[in-house]
């Protein structure tokens, strides 16, 4: 349920609101809003009768959710989410631009990435020091010594770094060094993770699983958001279709699909959505012009000499032409860049 308050409704009134619900054994998640506050109701088997709020001071209305992602959904929350990573905000009218390569292999080569990314336009760096591969026998990451080099490329750059993480036992360290904690496609409906992360404070950019339904992932959002962590993205990475030209099937439907029915944020990977170099600057076009809220682009110095994912990898000079053309197309659908 969600209890809808006046628009001037004080913060008295708001917190009584918020009591009653405690008091039920329920979970109250106060929403603020450009108009009004809303509160979002969790916690509750059945339905909740409208009256228990509506008589009370400040309270406009009791509406039922409809939806089964309830803390998610537009229904609970007009506003688009704007998430505040570190000063740098991803989400709202600006394209979030993120770059740099697969993996983390070296100083030098992840120092290059990053001075070129930002140099192109972005204001996140990517890179992983924890990889799920397909193979046990390739490259895994350098583990923390990667993250260390995060950071210390943060530290050159100012760029905000958005690195993934694999399970429980390595979030405490992995968000030490991460501004934006990346949920890999595999770790989707990884379910204690994802419960880890709603305690948390920090952004989370949630991945799709290959072949997960938009509602599978709006429900694995919701874990997050129910804890109590609201700052949670969305990215769209390719589904597994019956298709073997590409690497993934890149979903763009998804994406004026969440705009209307989730307030998050949605990001496009255009390089694991297609998997071919030749072709990622086309599908990131494409994902802008139907309206993502921001990018995320694998950038390597020498993409023939990546330790993963070199195949999808842009060089520097590629992903440089490409944020030229990005920044007609988000002219031309009212958008700017970060
Ligand atoms: C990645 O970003 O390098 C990655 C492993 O992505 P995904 O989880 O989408 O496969
Ligand atoms: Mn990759």
């Amino acid at each position: 349920m969600l209890v809808v308050m006046k628009p001037h409704a004080s913060e008295g009134e708001i917190a009584a609101v918020v009591e009653r619900i405690a008091s039920l054994g329920l979970t109250a998640h106060p929403i603020p809003g450009a108009q009004r506050v809303a509160i979002g109701i969790t916690g509750n088997k059945g339905g909740l009768e409208a009256e228990l709020f509506e008589t009370m001071p400040g309270v406009q209305e009791a509406l039922r959710v409809s939806q089964p992602f309830k803390l998610v959904s537009r229904e609970v929350k007009a506003d688009d989410t704007v998430l505040d990573v570190g000063g740098v905000p991803l989400g709202g009218n600006a394209l979030a631009i993120m770059a740099g390569p697969c993996s983390v292999e070296s100083r030098e080569q992840l120092l290059e990435a990053a001075h070129a990314v930002r140099a192109a336009g972005a204001r996140f760096l990517r890179g992983g020091a924890y990889k799920p591969r397909t193979s046990p026998y390739e490259f895994q990451g350098l583990a923390e010594e990667g993250l260390k080099l995060l950071a210390l490329a943060r530290e050159e750059t100012g760029l905000k770094v958005v690195t993934e993480v694999m399970d429980v036992e390595t979030l405490p360290m992995v968000s030490e060094y991460a501004d934006v904690l990346q949920i890999g496609a595999r770790n989707m409906q990884n379910f204690s993770l994802l419960k880890q992360l709603g305690e948390l404070r920090k952004p989370v950019l949630l991945k799709r699983g290959p072949s997960a339904t938009v509602k599978e992932w709006l429900m694995a959002a919701e874990y997050v958001v129910s804890r109590g962590n609201y700052q949670v993205a969305l990215c769209e990475r390719g589904i597994r279709t019956f298709e073997t030209m590409t690497r993934n099937t890149l979903d763009l439907n998804a994406v004026p699909v969440l705009k209307a029915l989730t307030h998050l944020p949605v990001v496009v990977d255009p390089s694991h959505g297609i998997g071919l170099r030749a072709h990622v600057a086309a599908m990131a076009r494409a994902g802008v012009a139907a309206g993502a809220d921001g990018l995320i682009v694998e950038v390597h110095p020498h993409p023939e000499k990546a330790l993963s994912d070199g195949q999808q990898s842009l060089t520097p000079r590629e992903f440089e032409e490409l944020m030229r053309q990005v920044r007609v197309i988000a002219g031309a659908v009212g958008r700017a860049i970060a």
